[in-house]
């Protein structure tokens, strides 16, 4: 017998790439283009580095503090991690124990099904429909759990509140995850949802609309029974998963409402203004909710057009996956980032109409 038969083996979700090059249009990972609210940077540089002798708050009460402010729930409905992956992979471990699959859509996160496999957690898919949608009726069949993106992963396609809760209202016995990494955007937060069902769970993250992809951030809502063996999990894992800055700085960016509320309106207006480009250009796409635009070509393979990009120094991510294989995700950046986006798919168009 081998050591290795007794290994875990998973297959690695792939992240997308972090080029570094000086000139390059970075908008691959749905990062925020603008810099993180300006409390966040005077509070950085307010940090005394002695602090970091001891072990930081492993309640991370702060920033749960705040956090439960922002959103009018009590402290003990909010537990935070480093990163919404981190909650995620943590609800995953606590609330999908049953011998039922977990249910979610079949063109998603794609790290749901590593998690699920990770964690040894039966789980199916359900197919979207022919526009993107979520069938609230694939819900309905014996489950040991959902899980779904609101705005949805990689289409940008919001379902309305009425459809999310015919689907929680559908699953009081199991936990239903909603994940709002791109709710900010112009999307419709199930967290009012909370008073009526305490088999809701809503994940949400600091890394798109709160500019601070860098500090691994996240945390959820939901009912305070839920947290609480959310919290028995972390702390039978790791007691400090959150360091002390992120703890600092995450407060801070939560604090500056009126920056957060303007850079998410700019990234808003410019996504609006690029839909209309795009459009000009030949592409079709599901209409966005989020930070990102997924997006086909009416004849230029999207495989092609994404090399293309790329040899430009322009990133944005391609799946070489069922279903999604002919689309790109393009993370809207700053107005200059889109301009030279937009300015090369218009040569690059024009020249491949006359080569047609
Ligand atoms: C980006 C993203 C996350 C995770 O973000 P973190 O950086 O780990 O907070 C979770 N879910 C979806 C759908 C995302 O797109």
């Amino acid at each position: 017998m081998s050591w290795e038969e007794n290994v875990r083996t998973v297959v690695p979700y792939t992240a997308g790439e972090q080029p570094n090059k000086a000139d390059m249009v970075k908008l691959n990972t749905n990062e925020c283009p603008y810099p993180p609210a300006p409390g966040v940077e005077r509070a950085a540089a307010g940090l005394d580095y002695r602090q970091l002798r001891l072990y930081p708050d492993p309640d991370t009460g702060v920033l749960t503090k705040v956090l439960a402010e922002y959103y009018h729930v009590k402290p003990e409905q909010v537990f935070v991690g480093v990163g919404s992956d981190d909650v995620l992979s943590m609800a995953f471990m606590t609330f999908f124990n049953g011998p039922l699959p977990v249910l979610f859509p079949d063109v998603t996160y794609s790290f749901y099904d590593v998690w699920a496999q990770l964690h040894g957690i039966p789980y199916k898919t359900c197919a979207l429909d022919e526009n993107w949608h979520i069938c609230p009726r694939d819900y309905r069949q014996p489950n040991g759990g959902v899980v779904f993106p609101n705005p949805n992963a990689p289409t940008g396609l919001l379902e309305d509140l009425g459809t999310v809760e015919e689907i929680v209202a559908a699953n009081r016995d199991v936990v239903v995850i909603v994940d709002e990494a791109y709710v900010d955007f112009g999307g419709v937060s199930a967290l009012p949802l909370l008073k009526k069902y305490d088999n809701l769970l809503v994940v949400q993250t600091f890394s798109k609309s709160r500019a601070m992809a860098g500090m691994r951030i996240g945390f959820c809502i939901g009912s305070e029974k839920m947290i609480r063996y959310l919290q028995d999990v972390k702390f039978s894992f790791n007691s400090y998963t959150m360091n002390l800055p992120a703890q600092i700085l995450g407060a801070e960016a939560v604090r500056d409402d009126a920056y957060f509320k303007e850079t998410t309106a700019r990234i808003v207006a410019t996504r609006e203004r690029v839909k209309g480009e795009l459009k000009k250009l030949g592409f079709s796409f599901p209409d966005s909710s989020a930070n990102f635009i997924f997006a086909t070509h009416g004849h230029i393979p999207a495989e092609r057009i994404f090399r293309a990009l790329r040899e430009a120094d322009i990133y944005v991510r391609y799946w070489n996956k069922p279903r999604i294989s002919n689309y790109l995700r393009i993370t809207i950046g700053t107005e200059e980032q889109m301009e030279r986006l937009l300015d090369f798919l218009k040569k690059y168009v024009d020249k491949n109409r006359k080569i047609c």
